[in-house]
């Protein structure tokens, strides 16, 4: 029996992803193979690779002179990356704190730069709050500024794209994109782990400007460098081959329901409907801005916090599982991306007001 996966990442995939990946496991396209055994720089999983590319860039209308990657090494190795790729090692590049995927870019931007500006941190609100878009001031001679569209631990997400001017904006959209349509034209650089909405984990997406590239510092390893695996397609080396296959799965899974305009309704109501249950209890509570809270993760506390172990148990019984907060956090944290359906949010919602009634 399926159960309703509210993980942070590696998060669920759609069901009709998985038993399609099931069907065609063991002979792929006729190849006697599975895809996974099959080599990268054969005719056929080149064909696949390139597909997948072409709907991912329609899914997101990449606009023209934008190079799209599919690499190793997660969100966290971009931290390094970015850097590396964007900046000289006596320049300065712009930051935006607004949690702890933030303060871990930060942290590795600052073994990478000369200068690592913080110019918005939201320490005070303890993030729950995203900085106002008028407030933003970039540095004179920024690198490029960096920030976290959604902070996967905090649930904070940002309702607008900071106006960097000629700055290039970087975002860490990890648990983010494909949630919702995006003006990719507006980024210099966007990057994701595939774990949340694009597929198995060992993938990154690396969405990146033609005129950024080329800039990569002396000793950039080849690999991380996006002009060179922008040039070989990605395939300088040996590729994620079956987590590339697995998200152009589903992608085209995405193009079915509707695209982005589409799933971004559906995720909206699994949110307001969630949201709506926790405000509406004097039980529950989630402590973020309304302005800015996520819709893919959301961080929720019980009023007595010695009840969380039954919550936990009694949820997992009830085919509600991981629900658990992040562990520097504690508490409850729901996440809701792309694949989970509204019947999970519906049950958690069901299952959260007996609670309630049984304990509160
Ligand atoms: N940034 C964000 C916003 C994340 O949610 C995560 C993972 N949860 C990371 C970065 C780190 O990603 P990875 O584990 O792929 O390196």
């Amino acid at each position: 029996m399926r159960v309703f996966n509210f993980a942070a990442g590696p998060a669920t995939m759609p069901l009709e992803v998985l038993e399609e990946a099931r069907a065609e496991l063991t002979d792929w396209r006729g190849s006697g193979m599975s895809v996974m055994e099959v080599s990268h720089r054969g005719k056929a999983f080149v064909a696949c690779a390139e597909e997948a590319e072409i709907r991912l860039r329609e899914l997101l209308a990449v606009p023209r002179g934008y190079q799209v990657l599919f690499l190793q090494g997660g969100a966290t190795a971009q931290f390094a990356a970015v850097p590396l790729n964007l900046a000289a090692a006596e320049a300065a590049a712009d930051y935006l704190n607004t949690g702890a995927w933030s303060k871990k870019a930060i942290a590795e931007a600052k073994g990478q730069l000369a200068r690592v500006n913080v110019i918005a941190d939201e320490a005070a609100s303890k993030y729950t709050t995203v900085p106002g878009a008028a407030a933003l001031r970039v540095s004179p001679g920024a690198a490029y500024l960096h920030y976290t569209p959604n902070e996967t631990i905090g649930g904070v997400e940002f309702p607008y794209v900071p106006d960097t001017g000629d700055v290039p904006l970087v975002a860490d959209m990890s648990s983010t994109l494909l949630s919702r349509p995006i003006a990719v034209q507006k980024f210099g650089v966007i990057y994701a782990g595939a774990q949340k909405n694009i597929g198995p984990a060992g993938l990154t997406v690396v969405i990146v400007r033609d005129e950024l590239l080329g800039r990569a510092r002396r000793g950039t390893p080849a690999v991380w460098d996006y002009r060179q695996m922008g040039g070989e397609g990605s395939m300088l080396n040996t590729p994620p081959t079956f987590a590339w296959y697995m998200a152009g799965l589903v992608f085209k899974w995405l193009q079915r329901l509707g695209g982005l305009p589409e799933i971004a309704v559906r995720n909206e109501a699994k949110a307001q409907l969630l949201y709506g249950a926790i405000d509406a209890s004097g039980f529950y509570a989630n402590p973020v801005a309304r302005e800015c809270r996520s819709w893919m993760n959301v961080p929720f506390t019980l009023a007595e916090p010695e009840l969380d172990s039954s919550f936990l148990t009694q949820a997992r019984d009830a085919g509600l599982v991981n629900l658990e907060g992040h562990r520097s956090v504690g508490g409850m944290r729901a996440s809701i991306y792309n694949a989970m359906p509204l019947e999970g949010v519906q049950a958690l919602v069901a299952f959260m007001r007996e609670f309630e009634r049984r304990h509160g």
